[in-house]
């Protein structure tokens, strides 16, 4: 049969320029991730194999071999895992698949630097670093056909049927030319490979073996009696040597492991370009005896708040992979969480409908979501910089943890929230609100509202602020659930400044209030009539000091909740009522009397004037802005 050539996707191809242009001094990366990809095929064999008999491998048969040929300059890594299909070698190896190779890409647009390869599981296109040919031959397990993938660079790569007796895969790499400054030829020196498997694949959990040469000493008769001992004879023999220990990094002593290779792995595992912001590196013997390696990454995934992305943690059972996402080891709340977790406890053969009635895993949920939190407090407590880091990225995460389930979560995640603080101008905890309360301070007031400048303006506010209290400012949708979930903080309940009774008056001002409100009822009753069933009911403030207007809600839904709904389904058409208030003491009050006693018609003007500036501060639409707009200028003439 013919070969048939075929070229590159679009992007496939920048990237592979790009590694064979490379100048980049980390080449000997390729190695790494050409070895972790065949150890990821073992997996999937491996796990195969452990469900279905029929495989007829077990755990021991399994390697990953390193072949040098120092004539043509070749090097072949060999697995024999479970192979690629005419289709999938297509797939896999002529486009990006994964994220980091995407996000990789999107980046390139900006910036092509070439050093941030290294951030990068770039994976199998790594090879062209270091070669100028690379071949792929791999036979599918369950299939009779083998496949040969053969390219030479962007110009595209030609697939040949072919013979290969086992299923797996062999890489074959041709190595470039040597030049001044880059030896390509170390790649085929044992010590060289020794050196890098035993650097980045040490924790590989199959062998990785190869053929070496060495010295012996020739087995030699021993001497008789008063003859001296012959001169020792070497010979060279051929050994095959592993090369790693294939301890994972999760079964090794913590002190022993560098911040840099708990980095790596993460990387290398999670597919992130980002070291984590926190390792949690857990060991644990006694009910259920576990290890586990969890990670909080340091931005949000791109895909977290899509229905794409999947919790979970890899699980092992004595380094074993059994199942590459189990979701029940993860509550909700902290699902930005990656990691592994290694058990002898669990059966190898649990499907996962067993997984879920078993009372293992629950136990080690439980103990995760415990070091998890322990490990965000400690962050929160000695690195805030970091952790107002991790809150960017994954605060609303903690806030949907705090309102989900009725509420369920709250103890164990309200201390972790943050909240804008405004007087303050920085982020806070509820701690921290309350504790900095003055004595008499009964609330923990907030707003909500679109963004901190709007909130900072917002008239309700200021008499808190002329008492010296603190307000939140809640900005997300999600935010105004949470006093509701809450209830109260250490004793003490949240007031919502532009709805609810703020509790600050004296006796006196209440009197006075009410006096006012009787006092001017005339005008209310002008201004009710007036804008008829815009409003709910027109009332003297207690709260406004130096501006003229506010709208209140009626009891029950905040404005804000009510935009939120309207947000999230278009269908829902409740309005809560609107509630006018008019500061007494502002001109524009004493203004709107004295229209009323002269032109009773410019005074309608201005109740519908200040109804207009109410709705804008309350940032709620206005029926008919040009309608607004000719009011106002009817009033400039
Ligand atoms: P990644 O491994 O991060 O997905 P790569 O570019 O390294 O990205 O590899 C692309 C895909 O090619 C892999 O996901 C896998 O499906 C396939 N692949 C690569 N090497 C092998 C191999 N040795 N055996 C089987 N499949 C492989």
């Amino acid at each position: 049969m013919e070969s048939e050539k075929k070229e590159f996707q679009a992007e496939s191809k920048r990237l592979l320029d790009l590694m064979i242009n490379s100048i980049y001094t980390n080449q000997e990366i390729f190695l790494r991730e050409i070895i972790s990809n065949a150890s990821d095929a073992i997996d999937k064999l491996a796990y195969l194999a452990l469900t279905d008999q029929n495989v007829g491998l077990n755990r021991d048969d399994f390697c990953i071999w390193l072949k040098a040929d120092p004539k043509y300059r070749l090097l072949t890594v060999s697995d024999n895992g479970i192979g690629m299909s005419k289709e999938e070698m297509e797939q896999n190896l002529g486009t990006i698949a994964k994220s980091g190779s995407l996000q990789f890409k999107k980046e390139l647009d900006e910036n092509a630097d070439v050093d941030i390869i290294g951030q990068f599981g770039v994976g199998f296109y790594s090879a062209f670093m270091v070669s100028e040919a690379v071949t792929v031959i791999s036979k599918k397990y369950g299939s009779d056909e083998a496949w040969m993938w053969q390219s030479s660079g962007a110009d595209g790569y030609t697939m040949t049927p072919c013979e290969k007796e086992t299923p797996g895969t062999d890489v074959i790499m041709k190595l470039k030319a040597d030049t001044e400054d880059e030896k390509y030829e170390r790649f085929l020196k044992t010590y060289e490979l020794r050196n890098l498997v035993k650097k980045c694949s040490d924790y590989i959990r199959y062998p990785i073996k190869m053929d070496v040469e060495t010295q012996k000493m020739k087995e030699q008769p021993e001497p008789k009696e008063g003859e001296e001992a012959p001169k020792p004879e070497y010979e060279t023999v051929i050994e095959t040597e592993t090369f790693n220990s294939m301890v994972p990094l999760w079964q090794r002593n913590k002190k022993e492991i560098t911040a840099e290779e708990y980095n790596q792995f993460y990387k290398d595992k999670f597919y992130d370009f980002e070291a984590p912001l926190a390792t949690i590196h857990i060991s644990v013997e006694g009910n259920v005896t576990y290890k586990a390696m969890l990670f909080i990454p340091s931005r949000t995934p791109y895909d977290y708040y899509t229905k794409e992305y999947k919790k979970g943690l890899q699980l092992y059972s004595s380094g074993v992979l059994i199942m590459e996402n189990c979701a029940d080891l993860l509550p909700e709340h902290f699902r930005f969480v990656k990691g592994v977790v290694d058990s002898q406890d669990l059966s190898l053969h649990i499907p996962r409908e067993m997984l879920q009635h078993d009372r293992q895993p629950k136990i080690i949920a439980a103990n995760l979501e415990k070091k998890i939190k322990a490990e965000l407090v400690k962050m929160l407590t000695n690195d805030r910089e970091k952790y107002e880091k991790f809150f960017a990225a994954f605060g609303r995460q903690l806030k949907y943890g705090v309102v989900q389930d009725y509420g369920m979560h709250k103890d164990l995640l309200q201390e972790l929230l943050l909240f804008w603080s405004s007087k303050e101008n920085k982020l806070v905890t509820l701690k921290e609100y309350v504790d900095a309360m003055p004595e008499e301070q009964k609330y923990i007031y907030y707003a909500t509202g679109e963004s901190r400048s709007r909130l900072s303006q917002l008239p309700q506010a200021e008499t808190v602020r002329d008492k010296g209290y603190d307000i939140l400012f809640f900005t997300e949708d999600v935010d105004e659930f949470i006093p509701q979930t809450l209830m109260k903080f250490q004793e003490k309940e949240f007031r919502n400044v532009n709805m609810e009774d703020l509790g600050l008056e004296t006796d006196e001002e209440k009197k006075q209030a009410e006096e006012n409100q009787e006092n001017e009822k005339d005008v209310l009753d002008f201004v009710k009539e007036t804008l008829g069933d815009k409003v709910k009911e027109v009332r003297i403030s207690h709260t406004l000091r130096s501006h003229p207007v506010c709208l209140v809600p009626d009891a029950g839904m905040s404005f804000e909740m009510e935009k939120y709904m309207k947000r999230v389904n278009p269908e829902f058409s409740y309005e809560t009522g609107r509630i006018l208030e008019l500061n007494a003491s502002h001109p524009a009050f004493a203004a709107l009397k004295t229209a009323m006693a002269e032109d009773k018609e410019k005074a309608e003007r201005y109740a519908k004037l200040l109804y207009s500036q109410a709705m804008l501060i309350a940032d709620l639409p206005l029926d008919n802005p040009t309608d607004y707009t000719d009011l106002v200028c009817s009033l400039m003439k």
